[in-house]
């Protein structure tokens, strides 16, 4: 059976399913899961970390300041949820190495469904004995520092489409063998009357953040900071849903569980889960390109170049381009930070 056999099965037997419960299954699926068969890194996408190591460097030293200006609290949970191959990590890890203390607070855990990247992270972040949860919700209680790249964008998302006065949801059905997107009945759904959109157009929401980003927050409440970094805005609207295989995008449908899927992060709903729990400071959203800039990456990359011959100059060069132009991932990746309430936000973050 294939991923594909088990989707058209379900929906004989259930029903038209939600773009959600669709791409949780593409992505996560225990047997035949996007991010569960395979390490996609380099294959199918690239991220900020594996373009520059200069990417987690600063994040890390960023979450060591906050770890500072708090008193530096011990012991210390350092989490990742979606570390990807562990680099951002281990970039972080080894920029933090000389920060007084911090590696013998600090204890190591990853957030992380695939068990090919699990391998793969375990071959680089070992040496500082990593705890693998499967979610969020089973990180420790207490102090927390945590970074995340791009894992809130494979979290899934339902889609409505505007109709009149309501909303009718895209669904995923069977068609003539073959999946297809199918419009749901009309309905009303009040957690949408925020956006103020034309007839026709998709919103998107995902049922996992709330419960994701409250679970970070809670505990980042008693100490510690979060950092988000993802492609988004603030209210996103439109469907941005994609599929990506070998860099290229690709039909969503055409051949589940064989490339990845994303949709933009929605930071008003990041900022709006994490404001609903006590005690907790939230920043603005930040531009990546603004944020790394203010965290010296400029300085950290003319550093990194002296010595080096042309070729090696032109790929600092090009990586740091690629990170912070506005024409590149600079604009279209933003951030945000939440820390407790009463504590100096990270570095680079503004309110
Ligand atoms: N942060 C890394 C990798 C981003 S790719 C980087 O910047 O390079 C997304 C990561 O999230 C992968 O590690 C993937 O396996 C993980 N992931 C996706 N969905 C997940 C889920 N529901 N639970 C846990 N991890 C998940």
């Amino acid at each position: 059976m294939s991923l594909r056999d088990h989707l058209l099965r379900r929906i004989r037997a259930a029903g038209p399913m939600t773009v959600a419960d669709w791409m949780h299954d593409c992505l996560v699926h225990p047997e035949w899961g996007y991010y569960v068969r395979r390490d996609p890194l380099g294959r199918d996408f690239t991220t900020a970390p594996e373009i520059s190591q200069v990417f987690g460097e600063l994040l890390g030293l960023a979450l060591a300041q906050a770890w500072l200006d708090q008193g530096a609290p011990a012991p210390v949970t350092l989490a990742e949820p979606g570390p990807g191959r562990g680099t951002l990590m281990a970039d972080a890890l080894r920029a933090t190495a000389r920060v007084p203390g911090f590696h013998d607070a600090l204890r190591l855990h990853l957030v992380e469904a695939s068990p090919a990247l699990r391998a793969e992270q375990a071959k680089r972040l070992g040496d500082h004995d990593p705890t693998w949860h499967d979610t969020v919700d089973a990180l420790p209680d207490g102090p927390l520092l945590l970074v995340a790249n791009e894992f809130l964008d494979a979290l899934p998302v339902r889609q409505w489409r505007r109709a009149g006065d309501g909303w009718s949801e895209v669904l995923v059905t069977e068609r003539e063998g073959a999946l297809a997107f199918a419009a749901g009945p009309p309905a009303l759904v009040p957690e949408l009357d925020r956006f103020d959109v034309p007839d026709g157009t998709v919103v998107e929401r995902c049922p996992a953040l709330p419960g994701v980003v409250a679970a970070i927050a809670r505990r980042v409440a008693e100490g510690g900071a979060a950092i988000f970094v993802d492609y988004g805005h603030w209210r996103s609207r439109g469907d941005t849903l994609q599929a990506v295989r070998a860099g290229a995008a690709v039909d969503p449908l055409a051949d589940p569980g064989e490339a990845d899927l994303t949709a933009h992060v929605d930071f008003e709903a990041v900022a709006l889960a994490a404001g609903g729990v006590p005690g907790l400071r939230v920043s603005g959203m930040e531009r990546q390109g603004v944020l790394l800039e203010r965290l010296g990456a400029t300085a950290r990359v003319q550093a990194l170049a002296r010595g080096r011959d042309a070729a090696a100059v032109e790929a600092l060069a090009a990586a740091h381009r690629r990170l912070l132009h506005p024409s590149e991932m600079g604009d279209l990746f933003k951030a945000l930070a939440l820390v407790p309430a009463g504590a100096p936000l990270p570095p680079g973050f503004g309110d």
